[in-house]
């Protein structure tokens, strides 16, 4: 049968431990853990991702303070504010939701975050970090949150052929090295790919991270593939990924299903992002005051191999 990854149901427990972590703080006298968003313009996709993740900081008692600039903003109005945020004794994460308008030059703004606040994880120094297997970097988002979903499922990496399609800055990556990590053998397609085919069959472990629906089919895979569908794209009213679930489920031993596997794991990941700078500023790393199995393990256990 095949098993469904469950982003969803991991990130409810992760986040309670998170909660109950945050809470801890809190009745030892200390401020909250907080993250500072910052939204240019009103793209009405990003408002909702900026507005999911605000919330969900919320929830565990994380303090989301939310910046909004206007669609004509320019880099150095942008960078001012970074500045003044890098500085904010009391901002522990700071994070810019992409993709900026095109006046704004990401790179400039990405470089100017400060490396200890970047919960994101996007700053060079951080991929730096990630490339050099130095665990006190910030690992991106949603590659932390496959990684930890693949391991709450015990996934063996170790010598597998880990095949991701796309490449981009914010997924395929990043993601890539993480994999290397875990000692797989990665193969990193991307649009001019010559034979994706060729690739996808051979994978032990297969991430799609295109934005292209349905994409990947079942003739593209071999039977008891995993599965990790991190594309999000609208077909009609519903929310679909770049995986050919229905068809894809029949060969594969695990998948993730979208919405509730990979978007929910990455909003967890920023959260224990945020906790990780929290916890560093406020001399608490390494401490745990709660059970064993608490979020100071997972970060951790999602750190190491
Ligand atoms: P991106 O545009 O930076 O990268 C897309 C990559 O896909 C590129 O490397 C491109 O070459 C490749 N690609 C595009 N079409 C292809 C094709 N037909 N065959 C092979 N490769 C192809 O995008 P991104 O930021 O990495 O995001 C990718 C998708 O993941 C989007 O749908 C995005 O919404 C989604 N996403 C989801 C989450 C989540 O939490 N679930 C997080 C981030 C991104």
């Amino acid at each position: 049968m095949t098993i469904i990854l469950d982003g969803k149901a991991l990130s409810d427990s992760l986040r309670e431990h998170i909660r109950r972590e945050v809470e801890g703080y809190l009745s030892e006298g200390l401020r909250p853990p907080a993250l500072a968003v910052v939204l240019v313009g009103d793209d009405p996709a990003s408002h909702v991702y900026v507005s999911n993740k605000q919330k969900a900081c919320q929830k565990v008692g994380i303090k989301s303070l939310f910046y909004h600039l206007p669609q004509n903003t320019t880099t150095q109005e942008l960078l001012e504010l970074i500045a003044q945020l890098n500085a904010e004794e009391t901002v522990d994460g700071i994070l810019v939701q992409l993709p900026l308008p095109t006046q704004i030059n990401q790179h400039e703004v990405i470089l100017a975050i400060d490396p200890h606040k970047d919960v994101d994880g996007f700053h060079p120094e951080n991929m730096g970090r990630l490339v050099s297997r130095m665990e006190d970097g910030f690992i991106p988002c949603t590659p932390l949150g496959i990684d930890l979903l693949l391991k709450h499922y015990q996934v063996d990496l170790k010598g597998k052929d880990v095949v991701i399609v796309g490449a981009g800055f914010i997924v395929g990556r990043p993601l890539s090295l993480l994999m290397l990590w875990r000692e797989a053998t990665v193969s990193l397609c991307h649009i001019h790919t010559k034979d994706i085919t060729q690739y996808t069959r051979m994978a032990d472990v297969l991430v799609s991270a295109t934005g292209v629906a349905g994409l990947i089919k079942a003739h593209m895979v071999k039977e008891g593939v995993v599965v990790v569908d991190v594309g999000i794209s609208r077909v009609g009213d519903k929310i679909v990924g770049d995986v050919d679930f229905e068809s894809v489920k029949e060969k594969a031993s695990a998948i993730t299903p979208v919405p509730g596997g990979v978007g929910p794991m990455t909003v967890t990941s920023l959260i224990l992002n945020v906790l990780k700078a929290y916890r560093r500023r406020m001399g608490k790393e390494g401490k745990n005051h709660f059970e064993p199995q608490s979020i100071a393990n997972q970060m951790k256990k999602a750190y190491k191999d």
